[in-house]
């Protein structure tokens, strides 16, 4: 959409940042000192969106970068649901498929969310956002009956995963994938990954402007600052998260607005409803980093459906998971929430700067100590709340 990327730029005056990127709902926004320093950026349009990787200059080779954007390539072709003849499409329509790997791995990825959000993360809602994108095309708003159909037929339990046979199945017709919640994040993770496997130890990749893997760190001991996008305002943001390696990813309902009779409507559906989610106490965007960006993808989607003590409570339950709601006040200023993981470690350029209590992978310079290389790629559970050992949940903080 329109606005979502902003030409290059610093945020807030005077700032020399090794890197400091507006990474919020709509915009990660390159600091001009990240070229200055070294790094180079390259884009490629996939997934709908631009995906960018960022590497510095000592590390930079063309052929792992192009192979990275190939490993992405190959998703989209597989998981896009614009694309007749995708995977996921053909699964939509034949009910049954032998799937890739990688299919099988977001799918399975994809059912452990859905389980771990409630299903406030649903990955078979395929057929009501099917009817929300006609609902644009068409300029009409769906039926009531027809969007209830659709919605009864987005039972993420129903789905039958054989890993052995390597097949998808759905006991009902018109059941259908739908990946656009996590998508992005786990193309930024596979790609990632096929850098590292190159021997690229420094690298962002972004896909869409909010989902992001950070490999290793800017410079040496140094952390990725990434600035959350302002609710009123593109070009600026409203804070600043100083993480290490692992992912980040933001949700918000403006993210991708659809315009049907005059009205605009928001992209993230409530499962419950089918319509787009209207949360009682809004969260404007929710930003949520994790060990994967695959993770972070669709625990950011959830927590826009999930009503914000709700959400948190659940971030406050997953190990290494972490998660900055920006909302508004009803006078349009924003007010920021923070899982008891994250702290306010003074100001950058007068923004509130946020960074994880523990540090990890932050201020004790080891490569390895990151919450990803930390966590691996354990899937994430929830963990019993006595093994937790961090501070007595849900206190929210607020800034
Ligand atoms: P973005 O794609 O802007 O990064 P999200 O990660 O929040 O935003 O994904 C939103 C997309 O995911 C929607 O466009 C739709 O395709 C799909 N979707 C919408 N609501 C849900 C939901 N509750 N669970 C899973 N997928 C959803
Ligand atoms: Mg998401």
């Amino acid at each position: 959409m329109a606005g979502t990327r902003s030409t290059l730029r610093t945020v807030g005056p005077g700032r020399k940042p090794a890197a400091l990127l507006l990474a919020g709902a709509l915009g990660l926004i390159l600091a001009d000192a990240l070229g200055a320093q070294g790094f180079r950026t390259r884009m490629r349009f996939q997934m709908g969106s631009l995906t960018e990787i960022t590497v510095p200059d000592g590390q930079y080779s063309a052929q792992s970068v192009s192979r990275a954007f190939d490993v992405v390539d190959r998703l989209d072709r597989l998981l896009s649901t614009y694309k007749a003849d995708s995977e996921v499409s053909r699964l939509a329509a034949l009910g049954k498929l032998r799937v890739s790997p990688e299919t099988m791995e977001i799918a399975e990825a994809s059912l452990r969310l859905a389980r771990l959000t409630g299903g406030a993360f649903n990955p078979m809602l395929g057929p009501v956002i099917a009817l929300w994108r006609q609902a644009e095309e068409l300029g009409r708003l769906p039926s009531p009956e027809a969007l209830e159909a659709a919605r009864t037929l987005a039972d993420f339990e129903r789905v039958e995963l054989d890993r052995a046979a390597g097949t998808i199945a759905f006991p009902v017709r018109g059941m259908g994938l739908n990946f656009g919640a996590i998508g992005k994040g786990f193309a930024v993770d596979k790609a990632a990954a096929s850098l590292q496997r190159d021997g690229i130890r420094m690298a962002l990749v972004t896909s869409g402007t909010s989902s992001h893997r950070l490999i290793g760190r800017p410079r040496d001991g140094a952390c990725w600052e990434l600035g959350i996008r302002h609710p009123g305002d593109a070009e600026r943001a409203v804070t600043v998260l100083r993480l290490g390696p692992g992912g980040l990813a933001t949700s918000a309902q403006s993210g991708r607005p659809r315009e049907i009779g005059g009205r605009i409507y928001g992209h993230i559906v409530d499962p419950r409803t089918g319509r787009p989610a209207e949360p009682r106490s809004p969260v404007w965007s929710a930003s949520v980093p994790a060990p994967t960006a695959t993770d972070a993808d669709a625990l950011a989607t959830a927590l826009i459906v999930m009503e914000a003590a709700d959400g948190m409570a659940l971030v406050e339950s997953l190990p290494r998971v972490e998660a900055l709601l920006v909302r508004k006040n009803p006078d349009g200023s924003p007010r920021l929430v923070w899982s008891s993981g994250l702290t306010q470690q003074g100001t950058l350029d007068g923004l509130p700067l946020i960074v994880p209590v523990t540090e990890i992978g932050c201020m004790d310079g080891g490569a390895s100590s990151g919450p990803a290389a930390a966590a691996g790629e354990q899937p994430l559970r929830a963990q019993p709340e006595t093994q937790t050992g961090r501070p007595p949940p849900p206190a929210l903080n607020r800034w």
